[in-house]
């Protein structure tokens, strides 16, 4: 599983910090960074699905879902 995060979408709303702070931390600006370098580990994927489904911005993508 891949994880993408659109900087450009994320309106620092931390709700994907608050759900997978494993995944996830906030800037100096407040806006959400990816902790990972995009590739999700087996025990993370369920917080990476919760992230996504609660991102209100849709600015959390998950691809190679398997
Ligand atoms: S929930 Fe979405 S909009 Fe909010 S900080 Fe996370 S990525 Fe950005």
């Amino acid at each position: 599983m891949q994880i993408y995060l659109d900087a450009e979408k994320c309106q620092g709303h931390n709700r994907c910090y608050a759900l997978a702070p494993e995944l996830f931390d906030v800037d100096d600006y407040g806006q959400a960074v990816l902790i990972l370098d995009g590739d999700v580990p087996a025990e993370l994927r369920d917080k990476a699905r919760l992230a996504a489904s609660n991102c209100p911005e849709y600015a959390i993508t998950i691809t190679q879902e398997s």
